[in-house]
């Protein structure tokens, strides 16, 4: 199965969009389709083979429903802006978002103009003192108001479209006007008018400043070839390449600094506003930001591959995994409509049942304000933007969270499960003794680091670096790392195990006691013990502020680690941890978040981990927690959270920017179903006029948007 995303170019309708989606999914040739409001994106999961035709389906789809809109292929969203930057290079970015606005300010400035001139007509039509005048010219301000909205209303029609809230609004007031109210109708088109514009302006605003905190695409590298400096995009650097980043630049792809000294401002990718010297050697991340000197960076890898790829792709499919509130809301909203315009019908109808109709115009009137209050557009719009600000925010922290679903879930979480090695220390090991038994001390060193030179483990790449001599490759084969338990391999013709105790005992190989706190490597050779080696970790700084925040929030902090249970007591109790497991393999692991989800009565477990052993625990979490910078590929892939900066004080954060949106999101449902039912059941009784009815509306939906707003203020 491919997915093929499209760009829904000029797509400013929720409920059209939810339409299309409907339909498109509906295709035949479609397995599954979804539609992304605030990133106007289309993702449709199809076989390979029928790509042409589904384009051909999607394209019509999207016709019927809004014409205006263009269907383009996702990726150029981006190559839209390069194609502008590259004509402009000195002033890369700004220009695009110039050109841009400009154009938006010049759509806005037409509707701005037309609707000040309906206001002038409709005042005027008030100050008229003759009847026939005044109605003409509140029809007139009526059409410049809303024209577009009576064209749509009918092309819906035509389609046999109900429901839609371009065709509610065109029945109220096409009704208002047919019981005489042509100013209130002119009024209540021009009112609902502003509203909507108002209500773009907000959501694009939003959009764009979101999209502004997650915006991490360098726009060019600086190669240096033949000698000569050349601007390139990022794509087409290769491995090995030497690029120059000057003073103010933003580093275009991860590289290892090979000449130049400079303040690297790291706080794009990790949320830290922390400089970091860089200096001949030390690795560079792409994202980040030279802040003084000219520095060369030999590229490590492809761009996409790169740091800030990975990053944008996670943050691109992020709207992929809906919460519940969201697709709650898509169903209400499907049902919503309907019932209010069956209230309305009944509401215009049953009364005159009992009462009589000559006040039909009465109840025709009042029933024509549920039509004016049935779209339940500020709860589709504000909703998916709150999840959407609050991801946002969270990046800007570096925090990536992959999608809506993980914010409602760790809203709820009340228990976090960490690893040890890496996450809740530093993972950077440092040889603390080295006891040989009946070798010499060299010599035991020499085994571990052969045994560890196929693996890339904290303890394996702290023993290498204490080594500091080169393994030339071929001196060992049939090297097997056992994840939890250590490492063997062949050294001319004769075995080496390097692990825990147990895996030496299980090898018929009789370990010494060791009484240290600290994790230790156990040695052996050609079948016999040759002494341990013991390694100190140090306890990230900000572990004990996290445990301790946790515990403030509600949240209970739980360490599983493959290591001895005399480290593992060790570090829980510095840290003020009450619940440890030690000795854990990471199938242990998994089986332990597995009890800890059972008997947590449903509440949300999070697992928090670095290494590629624990990706099957971070998969298997309610929400997997994963170390960013030092973590691996795959532990990161497998994660719905992904903590830029390696710092566990992210995690009380990501979970009280979780608990803020689902306030916001919550206090949206409630204020603006709230109002809808309030003047639904004023208008019924015949207190709230039209006038009440739009507020309900397009005025909702602006306060909602601009609430939801919120949660990228973190
Ligand atoms: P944690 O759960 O704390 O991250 P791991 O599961 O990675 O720890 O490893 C658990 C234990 O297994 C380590 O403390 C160490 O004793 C042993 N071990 C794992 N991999 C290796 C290795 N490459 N070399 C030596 N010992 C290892
Ligand atoms: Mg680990």
């Amino acid at each position: 199965m491919t997915k093929t995303i499209y760009w829904l170019k000029g797509l400013d309708c929720p409920n059209c969009a939810q339409k299309i989606a409907l339909k498109v999914n509906d295709l035949e040739i479609v397995d599954y389709a979804d539609v992304d409001f605030i990133q106007k994106k289309l993702i449709v999961k199809h076989k390979q083979s029928n790509i042409k035709s589904i384009e051909e389906s999607v394209k019509a789809i999207v016709k019927k429903y809004e014409p205006e809109v263009e269907v383009l292929d996702y990726s150029k969203k981006h190559e839209h802006k390069h194609h502008h930057e590259s004509e402009h290079c000195h002033c890369h970015g700004h220009e695009h978002g110039h050109e841009h606005g400009h154009n938006e300010a010049e759509n806005h400035t037409f509707d701005i103009v037309r609707f000040i001139l309906a206001g002038i007509l409709f005042a005027v039509s008030k100050a008229l003192p003759y009847e026939l005048p005044c109605k003409i010219l509140a029809l007139c301000a009526y059409l410049i108001a809303g024209y577009d909205v009576v064209i749509s209303a009918l092309r819906n029609i035509l389609h046999g479209e109900a429901f839609d809230e371009t065709l509610l609004m065109f029945i109220a007031t096409v009704g208002a006007v047919a019981l005489g109210y042509y100013d209130e109708a002119a009024a209540v088109m021009l009112f609902f008018q502003v509203g909507e514009l108002l209500q773009d302006i907000a959501v694009e605003r939003s959009r764009k400043s979101i999209s502004k905190l997650m915006e991490l695409k360098p726009e060019f590298a600086r190669i240096i070839k033949d000698g000569r400096e050349e601007k390139v995009s990022p794509e087409s650097v290769d491995i090995g390449d030497v690029i120059i980043v000057k003073a103010g630049e933003r580093l275009p792809l991860d590289g290892v600094v090979i000449s130049g000294e400079s303040q690297i401002d790291t706080s794009a990718i990790t949320g830290e506003f922390l400089p970091v010297n860089a200096h001949e050697g030390s690795t560079v991340s792409s994202g980040c930001t030279n802040l003084e000197g000219v520095i060369k960076v030999k590229v490590t890898c492809k761009f996409k591959d790169s740091a800030v790829a990975r990053i944008m792709d996670m943050v691109e499919n992020a709207s992929e995994k809906k919460a519940d509130t969201e697709k709650f809301i898509t169903r209400f909203a499907r049902v919503y409509t309907p019932v209010v315009v069956a209230c309305a019908v009944l509401l215009a109808f049953v009364p005159c049942l009992f009462l009589g109709f000559s006040q039909f115009t009465k109840w025709l009137y009042r029933g024509l304000l549920f039509l004016v209050i049935s779209c339940p557009c500020a709860l589709v719009i504000s909703i998916p933007l709150g999840f959407f600000a609050g991801i946002g925010g969270a990046s800007k922290k570096g925090i990536l969270v992959k999608g809506a679903r993980s914010i409602e879930a760790l809203a709820k979480c009340s228990i976090v499960a960490m690893d040890k090695t890496g996450t809740l220390t530093k993972g950077s090991f440092c040889i603390e003794k080295i006891v040989p038994d009946g070798i010499t001390r060299d010599q035991l060193l020499e085994y571990a680091a052969f045994a560890e030179s196929g693996s890339n483990h904290p303890i394996a790449i702290s023993i290498i670096k204490e080594y500091a001599k080169d393994i030339p490759s071929g001196t060992v084969d049939d090297v097997k790392e056992i994840s939890g338990h250590g490492i063997s391999c062949n050294y001319k013709n004769k075995k080496i195990i390097c692990g825990k105790s147990e895996l030496l005992e299980e090898n018929g190989i009789k370990v010494l006691p060791c009484e240290s706190e600290n994790t230790t490597v156990h040695v052996a050779y050609d079948g016999k013990y040759c002494g341990y080696i013991t390694l100190g970790d140090e306890i990230k700084q900000t572990s004990k502020e996290a445990v301790s925040q946790l515990s403030k929030q509600g949240v209970e902090t739980v360490m599983l680690t493959g290591d001895r249970k005399i480290t593992a007591a060790s570090v829980a109790q510095k840290l003020g941890i009450k619940e440890y497991h030690a000795g854990l393999l990471p199938e242990n692991k998994v089986e332990k978040i597995e009890e800890l989800i059972r008997t947590h009565g449903g509440a949300p477990v999070a697992f928090a981990g670095d290494g590629i052993n624990d990706a099957p625990v971070i998969a298997r979490a309610d929400i997997g927690i994963a170390m960013g910078g030092l973590g691996s590929d795959i532990a990161i892939e497998a994660a719905d959270l992904v903590l830029m900066n390696d710092d566990v004080l992210s995690i009380p954060k990501a979970i009280s920017i979780s608990r803020k949106t689902m306030r916001i999101v919550k206090e949206n449902i409630v204020f603006a179903l709230g109002v809808k039912f309030a003047v639904m059941l004023l208008g019924a009784l015949g207190i709230a006029g039209m006038w009440m009815a739009v507020f309900a509306d397009v005025g909702v939906a602006l306060i909602a948007i601009l609430n939801s707003m919120r949660c990228s203020k973190t």
